[in-house]
């Protein structure tokens, strides 16, 4: 049975990666280490674990001895240790979902309902390095996966409002302590106007913790997500285009996408405002059957307040794998520009689904060879 790495599970990608093992058996198909950065020596609490002994995770030679390492531990991690295994020679498959290798020639970003086909021909020309995609990214490309295969798409604008958890578990509890603070302050006056200046006053306290989300998010959203990067962009604004025409194969020729990527206090699953420019004029009904129709996860939710109130929150879709897609309209510009709103798990299809799947394809393709 092929040796399988375990890196970051104690994060949130982690944990949500072994909760999917968990539901879908996965742990039946390979040998399982676990490694971390600051445990290792304890036993591991995960049941698939079975007692084991956590590994060092700095550890070369430990590291060396897998077949596989699938790492959700973060960029920091791959910088420092991904080129010492390649120089110690080792020649397994680095599987990994934080950016760093992703742009690389020799890695392939991972998202199989729709590249799948490019992850095996990499498997077959001997690619070893599959990484995840941004988040966002990877929920966009879902999300309109209808209208990229029908190539009705000029460009893309994405405005995002993404989630707390999208920051770490440590950005997520700082946000969970934030709302504590402005709940017991907010009820300490009784109008909503005195409430609001009472929380206002406690957002601006130099007591406040913010020391992970650096400016208060509860009751407030912050628009700026990673490093500056080029042309007024963040470099998560830059990901979109950049990533996204990689994973289409469309680095030649690339589809413009772009937009704003803003931070709010929802905890949990990335939402996008779409403005799309289409080649051509087209009906609803037409992008409404082609948007449905792409992939088993994409859920089309009719643009009337109902449906969109109880189906396209993140409190309706955390949790699951529905790439749920609404508000579909024109926009006033003409019928080749439409308007759209989508919400998907970032810690699920953003980061955790495509590792997961990506996994499962190199272990059958290493198990065929053998056969
Ligand atoms: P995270 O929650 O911050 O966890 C990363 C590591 O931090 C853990 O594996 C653990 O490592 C350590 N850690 C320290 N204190 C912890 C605590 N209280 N609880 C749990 N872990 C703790 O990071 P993440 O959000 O999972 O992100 C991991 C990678 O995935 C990053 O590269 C990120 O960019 C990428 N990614 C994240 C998302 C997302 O939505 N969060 C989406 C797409 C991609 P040790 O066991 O070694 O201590």
């Amino acid at each position: 049975m092929l040796k399988v790495g375990l890196i970051g599970w104690r994060g949130m990608v982690g944990s949500v990666l072994c909760g999917r093992f968990d539901e879908e058996n996965d742990w039946a198909g390979f040998q399982p280490f676990f490694f971390s950065t600051s445990k290792a020596g304890e036993s591991c609490p995960l049941a698939a674990a079975r007692g084991a002994s956590i590994l060092d995770a700095k550890n070369i030679n430990e590291l060396s001895k897998m077949d596989i390492l699938l790492s959700t531990q973060g960029g920091s991690y791959t910088e420092e240790i991904y080129p010492k295994l390649r120089a110690a020679g080792w020649t397994g498959y680095w599987i990994d979902a934080a950016s760093t290798l992703r742009m690389k020639e020799e890695s392939t970003i991972v998202l199989d309902p729709i590249n799948g086909a490019a992850i095996k021909e990499a498997l077959k020309a001997g690619g070893r390095d599959f990484i995840g995609g941004n988040c966002t990214v990877s929920l966009l490309l879902l999300a309109i996966h209808g209208l990229l295969k029908a190539d009705l798409i000029e460009w893309v604008s994405s405005m995002t409002y993404q989630a707390a958890s999208g920051g770490g578990a440590a950005f997520m509890s700082e946000l969970l302590k934030q709302y504590q603070l402005v709940g017991e302050k907010g009820a300490q006056a009784d109008t909503a106007l005195s409430q609001e200046i009472l929380v206002r006053d406690e957002l601006r306290s130099p007591s406040f913790p913010c020391s992970v989300t650096k400016v208060p998010l509860a009751a407030s959203l912050i628009p700026w997500i990673d490093v500056p990067w080029q042309d007024g962009r963040t470099k998560e604004e830059w990901k979109a285009m950049a990533e996204g025409n990689k994973i289409l194969d469309r680095t030649a020729n690339p589809l413009p996408i772009d937009g704003l990527c803003v931070r709010v206090g929802s905890l949990r699953c990335h939402s996008q405002g779409l403005t799309i420019k289409l080649r051509r004029p087209a009906e609803l009904n037409e992008l409404e059957e082609l948007i449905k129709n792409a992939n088993s996860w994409v859920r089309y939710i009719p643009n009337e307040a109902e449906a969109t109130r109880a189906a396209l929150t993140p409190a309706a879709v955390s949790g699951t794998l529905d790439i749920a897609i609404g508000r579909l309209h024109h926009l006033a510009m003409g019928k080749d520009y439409i308007g759209a709103f989508t919400v998907g798990d970032q810690l699920l299809w953003g980061a955790a689904e495509p590792l997961r799947r990506v996994l499962n394809i190199i272990i059958s393709q290493l198990e065929s060879e053998q056969c």
